[in-house]
């Protein structure tokens, strides 16, 4: 299905609009997009330098009801940001401006395009930090993060994305700016629309500019690893240290083969066993607040615990941040199925790991477990033979099968990569009809026509057969 997109070249100058195959193919994928997607390329893209640019193009692909998809630095992992029907991918990445920095109100003024650690960098020598971003912090930007509802391994002290946006600059899919939230740090001031663009994957509206809110960084930072006996002990350990109140700001697991996978993808020499990755951040107290750790491991049977050097620590944060690589180049013969993210409730952790570990090893495959431990949150793997089809449909049951069990074991089919295309048919397992019917009805409120990112959240908007309109009370 293909649009005339040529109106473009009326509204932004020459440069801003590419139609070019190269181009518009760069914009048909994204990191977690496969060919089950049935993504499209885009018939133009567009490349908006301001917020009067977005309004411009939103109100005339209104007109003629294109479909519009934001796309941003593309590190999406469930196809989020690639068009599904075509028209006009609008790629925000030109919208790179650290406009103010406020460090007596510790906030920041971006635009949507600006990445993560650029905003780390205009604030550090503030002493100031942007707490909640995901480990993809340095390639993905503030509109994706916030699109997407992006957290990271400091989330288990200090919150997602969601907790540090105050007020965001949007355009509503006519063409209409406006501001939702506050610049103040709390307001109950009517319905929080910009918590409602959190999360909302571009569907609703496109972010123009966004104020963040920052911490001031701490004077002590330590961290350490924790070699554990058995997966159990480990997953035992983290929810023991979240219910008995530890102070941690990271606190990662690795299972046995993951750890295998880092060694080999990294050239460590890691311990075959199950890893907690931790760090402490605080102003004073922080050997206190270490010794009650060790104390709350030893009681979960730790083999060894020990801090480490800032040296020694980068290595393991790289090898933690790098795991999603280390998992995919481990055997050239296998390929994960999906990138799997999960999060339940954290007494439900161990159970969880327990099972998905179980299901891989019912059918002979391998399932690499890591991820930010402390919030209940589960990186596996399902890894498969791409030419076996048998073998990759089995792969993908137990991928489904584990993401079913997180829903009724209380949590997200999604704990931080947002729906997308893959995570469409768990929406209504996880919410129900009414609320997934209620959320069509928020999303016809912004978007009359379906023109933004169309295809996306919703199970019924599938490839065959064009394109579904949403399923939506009539006017009348
Ligand atoms: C190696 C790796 C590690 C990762 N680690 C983490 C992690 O620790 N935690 C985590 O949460 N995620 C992680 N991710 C996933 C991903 O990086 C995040 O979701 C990130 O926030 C996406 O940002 P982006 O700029 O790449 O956005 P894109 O992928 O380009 O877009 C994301 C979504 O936002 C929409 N969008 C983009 N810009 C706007 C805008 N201005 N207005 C409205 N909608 C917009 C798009 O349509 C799309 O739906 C990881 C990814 C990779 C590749």
């Amino acid at each position: 299905m293909s649009h005339d997109c040529g109106f473009l070249t009326d509204l932004l100058d020459d440069g801003q609009v590419a139609f070019t195959d190269a181009t518009r193919e760069s914009h048909a994928v994204d990191w977690g997009t496969r060919e089950s997607d049935h993504a499209t390329a885009p018939d133009a893209v567009a490349f908006p330098e301001s917020t009067a640019d977005v309004a411009t193009v939103l109100a005339a692909a209104h007109e003629r009801e294109v479909p519009v998809t934001p796309y941003a630095a593309g590190t999406s992992m469930e196809g989020n940001a690639v068009p599904s029907f075509a028209g006009i991918s609008l790629d925000l990445t030109r919208m790179d401006t650290v406009h103010e920095v406020r460090p007596a109100d510790l906030q920041i003024d971006v635009g949507p395009g600006v990445l993560g650690s650029a905003v780390n960098e205009a604030v550090a020598d503030d002493g100031l930090f942007f707490p909640p971003l995901p480990s993809s912090g340095d390639l993905s930007t503030v509109g994706g993060m916030i699109a997407n509802d992006a957290s990271g391994m400091q989330t288990v002290k200090y919150g997602e994305v969601s907790d540090w946006l105050l007020e965001v600059e949007a355009v509503t899919a006519t063409g209409e700016v406006f501001t939702a939230g506050s610049k103040a740090k709390k307001t109950s001031a009517g319905y929080n629309l910009a918590d409602l663009l959190v999360g909302s994957e571009g569907t609703l509206a496109v972010v123009t500019r966004a104020t963040l809110e920052l911490a001031g960084r701490p004077a002590q930072i330590r961290g350490g690893r924790a070699v554990f006996p058995s997966l159990d002990a480990a997953t035992d350990a983290v929810a023991d240290a979240i219910q008995s109140g530890l102070d941690v700001a990271r606190i990662e697991l690795v299972d046995e083969t993951a750890t295998a996978m880092a060694n080999a993808y990294q050239g460590l020499d890691l311990p075959d066993s199950a890893m907690l990755f931790v760090e402490f951040h605080a102003n004073h107290g922080i050997d206190e607040e270490i010794a009650f750790c060790r104390s709350l491991f030893e009681s979960h049977g730790v083999d060894q615990f020990d801090t480490a050097g800032d040296e020694e620590m980068d290595a393991l944060w790289e090898a933690r941040e790098e795991m999603a690589f280390a998992v995919s180049s481990y055997d050239p013969d296998l390929s994960p199925v999906h990138p799997g993210d999960i999060t339940v409730p954290v007494s439900k952790l161990g159970k969880i790991i327990r099972y998905a570990k179980q299901r891989g090893a019912d059918e002979s495959l391998l399932v690499p477990c890591f991820g930010h431990a402390g919030d209940g949150n589960v990186h596996y793997s399902v890894l498969a033979d791409p030419d076996d089809p048998e073998q990759s449909a089995v792969a993908e049951t137990v991928y489904s099968d584990i993401v079913a069990r997180a829903i009724e074991m209380g949590g997200t089919a999604t704990g931080e990569h947002g729906v997308g295309l893959g995570k469409r048919e768990y929406l209504e397992r996880e919410h129900g009809a009414v609320a997934v019917q209620l959320m069509r009805q928020v999303k016809r409120a912004f978007d009359p026509s379906d023109i933004l990112n169309p295809g996306k959240l919703f199970p019924e908007t599938s490839k065959e057969g064009g394109r579904v309109t949403l399923d939506l009370p009539t006017e009348d």
